[in-house]
């Protein structure tokens, strides 16, 4: 039960900020693309993303694309961004987000995968000893395994936000 439980939950990934890294010992942000940086499939990155990407760098968190997509999507959005990126990275498996958090040069506990999946950027995290970000998709997709997906997800959202009250 416990892998499918974020550490932390935001809105946007723009609305990470260096403070709660700081807190947390977090050097590094394996970032997903659809629904995270972009919305499915788009080129363009979210709204006030590049500001967001300068504040990191600022502050000398690392960062690295861990995609599920393929190549011909996730190159030129990662070459756009000035991004290093790993695509096809099969999460929720851990190969692909192993493989980032070894060219982070980072252990485990200072790096974050952040996306907007419990079932693939959030179980393979925490399956990994990785920090856990989850966020909500930038927007909702069509097409019914998606519409299930996302149905699945809200009972574990339900019970992160009970122990984040909790814990507040
Ligand atoms: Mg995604």
């Amino acid at each position: 039960m416990g892998f499918f439980i974020p550490d932390k939950r935001f809105r946007r990934i723009t609305e990470i900020d260096c403070e709660y890294l700081r807190q947390k010992d977090i050097k590094g942000l394996i970032l997903d693309v659809d629904n995270t940086l972009s919305t499915h499939h788009s080129q363009t990155p979210l709204e006030g993303l590049d500001e967001w990407l300068d504040e990191m760098k600022k502050n000398g968190i690392k960062l690295i694309i861990l995609s599920n997509s393929k190549k011909e999507r996730v190159t030129p959005f990662a070459n756009k961004l000035g991004l290093d990126f790993i695509s096809l990275g099969l999460k929720p498996l851990p190969f692909g987000l192993i493989r980032a958090k070894r060219r982070l040069g980072l252990k485990a506990k200072n790096t974050a995968m952040v996306g907007d999946q419990i079932f693939t950027d959030i179980i393979g995290a925490n399956s990994c000893g990785l920090n856990t970000i989850l966020l909500e998709p930038i927007k909702f997709e069509d097409g019914k395994s998606f519409k299930i997906r996302r149905r699945l997800e809200k009972r574990f959202i339900a019970k992160y936000e009970r122990k984040a009250a909790n814990e507040r």
